[in-house]
């Protein structure tokens, strides 16, 4: 008999627990599992970002990147300034909510996946990505510190159907920052689907965060966000003083 046959059933630790998303005009709770981000699908952002990095990367393929799904923020609120950044971004995006597993899927079958959308915020260390990308390293702490998936509560497609067009913006102080329509995606969410199914099975609990407009911008501490997508939601964060408690940087506190 194995080791994990023989395991007994206490866990040495309470098990984490699962990150959710509330459902609008559901009291039940949709729970997620993984978090997976396109990392570029509109092409006046594409261009924006070229600008950023002086490299040209239009005409590629989508590409994908992920955050923890413990970086959720359900329903935005206050989210501390991280720490290691100076140009803390906002990017606005749509959210997809998968309730059914595939893989391989063909584009008439993608949608079927879907349980619902919102609105979510893909918070961007703006400075450490840039040095990555500089240096061909991951982006996982540029993209996947805490609480840096804001994202609104669930419109269920039974309710607001499959929305591929409306606006989407994200103010900041109430000054419009980012202003564009789901239209423009260069991938729209079903073959977003279709690609991400041919590199990994996709599962109910798994979130898709579908890219953003142009617009993206920095953030300071104080900055409260606003950001839309019509029929689909709103969202509303504000970042705080950075979260520095004396508890828990371990050279601060008490000499034992
Ligand atoms: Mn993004």
């Amino acid at each position: 008999m194995s080791d994990v046959e023989r395991a007994p059933t206490d866990w040495i630790v309470t098990p984490p627990p699962t990150p959710w998303l509330p459902i609008v005009g559901d009291d039940r709770r949709f729970p997620v599992g993984r978090i997976w981000c396109v990392g570029r699908n509109y092409e006046a952002h594409a261009r924006e970002m070229e600008e950023l990095s002086h490299r040209r990367t239009t005409g590629e393929a989508p590409f994908f990147f992920l955050k923890p799904a413990t970086a959720l923020a359900p329903g935005g609120g206050p989210v501390p300034y991280p720490g290691e950044t100076e140009l803390l971004h906002h990017e606005v995006e749509l959210v997809v909510a998968l309730d059914k597993r595939g893989e391989n899927l063909s584009e008439s079958e993608a949608e079927r996946l879907v349980f619902g959308y919102g609105v979510g915020l893909d918070l961007t260390r703006r400075d450490r990505q840039n040095e990555a990308k500089a240096r061909g390293r991951p982006w996982s702490l540029a993209k996947g510190f805490d609480k840096s998936a804001p994202c609104s509560a669930l419109e269920p497609a039974t309710r607001v159907g499959h929305p591929r067009s409306g606006r989407i913006t994200a103010s900041v102080n109430g000054e419009i920052r980012q202003d564009a329509d789901l239209s423009e995606m260069i991938w729209q969410v079903p073959r977003v689907i279709v690609l991400l199914s041919r590199q990994i099975e996709l599962l109910p609990g798994d979130l898709l965060f579908t890219g953003t407009p142009a617009g993206v911008g920095p953030l300071e501490v104080g900055d409260e966000i606003v950001a839309r997508i019509s029929r689909v939601g709103r969202l509303e964060v504000k970042i705080e003083a950075p979260d520095r408690g004396t508890e828990k940087t371990g050279t601060a506190g008490p000499v034992r």
